[in-house]
């Protein structure tokens, strides 16, 4: 998979993408995230890439031609056009299911707004989507274009040992994930569940769901709404009811 941010400031970009997990993805050619500098593809003589607003009022407006013309000498490199997404308070909030319907795109081409915005135009003109990583506002789509890599970097094949590593996370499967526990056993007096330490795989898998209910229904009954569950999940949920 290939991944193109277009930013004022991809030396942020650059400085996050190539640490730890994503770093070593793309250093072994897992995924392929290119950073353009929209400032190198405008033709102002001073370089300029952002001019007032027509109506007046705060802030400067990010131009449309070389955020356009950045576009398309991505595309040039292509072989299809890129699923284009303008990160954007105004856009649908990430979740994991969009999440993972993006890691199966072949080629992802990330907008990054800054100061009042971007010119309207170029959005009408290029973008297929609005994704917002929540409702709060920024100062720039680079933040959030870096979680949406890091969210989806990590689902692409070969960037984790297997795909239980993210199948078996919160959010996946609609629950929140069990609590984990390393060495020591005890630490604080506090001890590691009894069941963890027997080695019976069956009974582990039965704890590690039920914690996994638990966990959802204390800190996120919303999502328990929406989770598919089974008769055995619904009778657990029912029996810890007063709880
Ligand atoms: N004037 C815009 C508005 O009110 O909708 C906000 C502009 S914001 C200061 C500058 C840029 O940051 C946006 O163009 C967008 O790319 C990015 N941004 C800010 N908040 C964001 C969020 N919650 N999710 C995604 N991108 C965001």
């Amino acid at each position: 998979m290939r991944i193109d941010i277009a930013t004022l400031f991809p030396d942020m970009c650059e400085a996050v993408l190539s640490e730890s997990i994503i770093g070593r993805a793309r250093a072994a050619g897992h995924i392929e995230v290119v950073c353009h500098n929209i400032r190198d593809y405008t033709l102002n003589k001073h370089n300029r890439v952002d001019d007032t607003p027509y109506g007046g009022g705060m802030g400067m407006v990010m131009q449309a031609d070389p955020i356009f013309r950045c576009y398309e000498a991505v595309c040039a490199q292509l072989p299809e056009k890129p699923h284009v997404i303008y990160l954007s308070p105004q856009g649908r909030v990430l979740t994991q299911k969009m999440a993972v319907e993006y890691s199966q795109k072949e080629h992802l081409f990330l907008l990054c707004g800054h100061y009042e915005g971007v010119d309207e135009r170029v959005l009408e003109e290029i973008v297929d989507e609005e994704v917002s990583i929540g409702d709060y506002v920024l100062t720039g789509g680079e933040l959030p274009a870096l979680v949406l890599v890091d969210t989806i970097g990590r689902m692409c094949e070969g960037v984790l040992p297997d795909e239980s590593a993210f199948t078996e996370e919160s959010h996946y499967n609609g629950l929140l994930e069990y609590p984990h526990y390393s060495r020591p056993a005890v630490w604080h007096d506090k001890e590691v569940p009894e069941v963890l330490l027997s080695g019976h795989h069956a009974n582990i898998e039965v704890w590690r769901r039920q914690q996994s209910l638990l966990r959802t229904r204390n800190k996120r009954p919303d999502m328990l709404e929406k989770a598919e569950l089974t008769q055995k999940d619904l009778a657990f949920l029912e029996s810890i009811k007063e709880k």
